[in-house]
């Protein structure tokens, strides 16, 4: 989708510093970091958000994510710990219509969230 914000960084025609990517996904850091490491790790093919994963291909996509999540979790250094966060539409404070896995880390996160 060419008017989608994180299609145009998966492409490149967006600048962001990335730090890893396979051929299927590509992590970069948050513009706006919530935590000492704040990644967000997206599929290159454009899926809105959560709530359009439920297919098999979906569950497929959701799967990469997650594994690459860990993969670069790992790679940030996080042995200590870290969140995976998923926003789905405006009550879950989606604000990039592009499914991401918020990945952060560096301190202890507070629960409940708020
Ligand atoms: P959401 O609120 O949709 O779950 O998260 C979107 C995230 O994308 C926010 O944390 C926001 O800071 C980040 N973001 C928005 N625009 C850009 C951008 O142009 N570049 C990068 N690297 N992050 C962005
Ligand atoms: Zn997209």
């Amino acid at each position: 989708m060419s008017d989608c914000l994180f299609c145009r960084i998966a492409a490149g025609e967006i600048p962001a510093r990335i730090v890893n990517r396979t051929s299927t996904t590509v992590a970069f850091h948050d513009i706006n970091p919530q935590a000492p490491v704040h990644l967000l790790v997206i599929p290159v093919a454009h899926w809105g958000g959560p709530a359009d994963l439920e297919s098999d291909s979906g569950q497929a996509a959701a799967g990469e994510l997650l594994r690459f999540a860990a993969r670069v979790a790992r790679e940030a250094g996080l042995q200590r710990g870290y969140r995976l966060v998923l926003n789905q539409g405006n009550d879950g404070g989606q604000s990039v219509g592009h499914v991401h896995v918020h990945v952060l880390g560096g301190r202890p996160m507070a629960w409940p969230p708020g």
